[in-house]
């Protein structure tokens, strides 16, 4: 089933009730929100997109996201949302690898600030900004009234491609992975089952990338009636979504440890008590990178009971397992503290194992990759059956995460086997930082490694050894880095060194870099 039925049930059920909110200004109804998606799925068609063709979505948290999203889908087309804080080369990279038909973008993607006149994507049929006077014909309803739209959507399968997303790669380009009806259908029901009951009373808040998960949230929002507010700011500022909760909310929002930790503080610091924080937030979903036990347990006590945890990945989209709200509270269960370092148990739908290498089960307690079986996990990687070949196994997505069980189904998370950074809830493979600085003039050698962060999690750390003679700086390398690739990629420490740890075979020792970090 095509996902575009959801925003059309809703626009034939309650076609008057507000749906999207720009800050705490209403945007749409539903059936506004329907009408758009169906002009514009008419536009593409009109443009010979065909379905399964692809289209891009470079941009900044914004209203318009959702219209495109479910206007493509309306036309049978997938999107392909690229994080819009890539460079416009790694956003290039992506439309190209996806060979996307149209891009919508906002006009802050492309005017980056390494070059003074913004790059634009190239080989694409159009490209729209969607802040533009002249993306208005595409939003234009021809005869624009409260009745949900006539126009007939394309009928996809469960198993068609709906969503492209792009993810890190460990060979150093990111990889598509190919999402499909189902798997979102899948996720979309298992935040009823596992995160949260939704009402049409409540509204979800896009504080956080749309091009990711937070964006997915839209899909068991829509299918409650919920309404979708994106924050004036586009993007997190604590101090406007406790604003926007009390004037629109109570929130419902997803939120990586970085975030929580910082409305948290904010909470804290304007003395928000737990019914302050109760009136501007509903829910709040975090996940994405390990929370602090400390952490999670201060924001219990800052904020009350409205949080729950998700783990999943771009491979299995926000579902894998879940700390639910009843666990995070249980403080009288004697593996409380346990609990609240785990990532929960398994969500509904989803069947999770550990295993060994070889994808035999390992005993309980026994740490393992962590395998995903069920209908959220992706149809593989686009375009890449060896990348896929290796991920899923026999059914089972490996997903690079070491940890292991309790007899009661938590899962806790001990390790990555993939040698992934993950800075304030974003992505990063090593090898693409290093990849770039081994071209900086002056580099002989570079090791990247992640070091612990009680801010971000993790930060990234660039070991260099420089060429003789070379008398590059730390700056030199920065300077660098913020030409050739994504702000949040840099590392943000350089350490010059005149010689890397090696093995036998030459194989750099990561181990002891990160080693070197963890000492005072
Ligand atoms: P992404 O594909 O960007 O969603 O990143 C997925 C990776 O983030 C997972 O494979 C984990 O390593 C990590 N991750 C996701 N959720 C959690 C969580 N709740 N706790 C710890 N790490 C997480």
């Amino acid at each position: 089933m095509n996902l575009a039925h959801l925003l059309q049930r809703m626009a034939r059920q309650f076609p008057n009730r507000a749906a999207i909110f720009h800050g705490t200004h209403a945007v749409a109804t539903y059936a506004q929100w329907a009408q758009r998606s169906a002009h514009l799925a008419q536009q593409f068609q009109d443009a010979g997109l065909q379905p399964g063709d692809r289209v891009a979505l470079f941009m900044h948290n914004h209203p318009r996201y959702l219209e495109v999203m479910f206007g493509a889908w309306w036309a049978g087309l997938a999107v392909v949302p690229i994080n819009a804080k890539l460079h416009v080369r790694e956003a290039q990279w992506i439309v190209d690898n996806a060979k996307a038909s149209w891009a919508f973008i906002t006009s802050d993607v492309t005017a980056d600030v390494t070059t003074d006149t913004g790059e634009q994507l190239q080989g694409l049929q159009r490209v729209i900004d969607v802040d533009s006077p002249n993306a208005d014909d595409l939003w234009a309803l021809p005869h624009a009234s409260d009745k949900p739209p006539t126009k007939p959507i394309v009928e996809r399968q469960s198993d068609d491609l709906a969503w492209l997303f792009y993810t890190s790669g460990t060979t150093g380009r990111p990889k598509g992975v190919m999402i499909t009806h189902r798997n979102l259908m899948t996720m979309g029901l298992a935040y009823f089952t596992d995160v949260d009951a939704i009402t049409a009373q409540d509204t979800i808040a896009y504080a956080a990338p749309m091009s990711h998960g937070a964006g997915l949230y839209a899909i068991p929002h829509l299918m409650a009636g919920a309404r979708h507010v994106v924050p004036a700011s586009g993007g997190f500022d604590a101090a406007e979504l406790f604003e926007l909760g009390q004037a629109v909310g109570p929130l419902s929002m997803f939120a990586a440890p970085t975030i929580v930790k910082r409305l948290v503080d904010h909470a804290e610091q304007t003395q928000q008590t737990a019914e302050d924080c109760g009136n501007a937030f509903k829910t709040i979903v975090y996940g994405g990178a390990p929370m602090y036990a400390a952490d999670i347990q201060r924001a219990l006590r800052l904020m009350g009971p409205r949080f729950v945890q998700i783990y999943g990945q771009g491979e299995s989209p926000m579902v894998g397992t879940a700390l639910s709200r009843f666990h995070l509270s249980d403080t009288t269960h004697p593996e409380h503290a346990q609990r609240l370092a785990s990532i929960g148990v398994a969500q509904t739908p989803v069947q999770i194992r550990i295993a060994d290498e070889q994808g035999h089960d390992l005993p309980l307690g026994e740490v393992g990759e962590v395998l995903i079986q069920g209908d959220s996990v992706m149809a593989g990687y686009w375009r890449n059956p060896e990348a896929t070949q290796a991920a899923i196994r026999e059914g089972w997505l490996f997903t690079g995460d070491m940890g292991c069980l309790d007899a009661h189904g938590f899962l806790t998370l001990k390790d990555r086997s993939k040698d992934l950074i993950i800075c304030g809830g974003s992505n990063v493979y090593p090898r693409e930082v290093e990849e770039v600085l081994l071209q900086a003039s002056g580099v002989s050698e570079v090791a990247v490694v992640g070091a612990p962060d009680p801010e971000w999690g993790e930060i990234i750390v660039a070991f260099v050894v420089t060429q003789l003679g070379s008398t590059v700086t730390a700056q030199d390398l920065d300077t660098y880095c913020l030409k050739e690739i994504a702000r949040f990629k840099r590392p943000k420490r350089y350490e010059l060194v005149d010689s890397l740890p090696k093995n036998n075979y030459g194989k750099v020792l990561k181990t002891e870099l990160r080693q070197r970090l963890a000492q005072p």
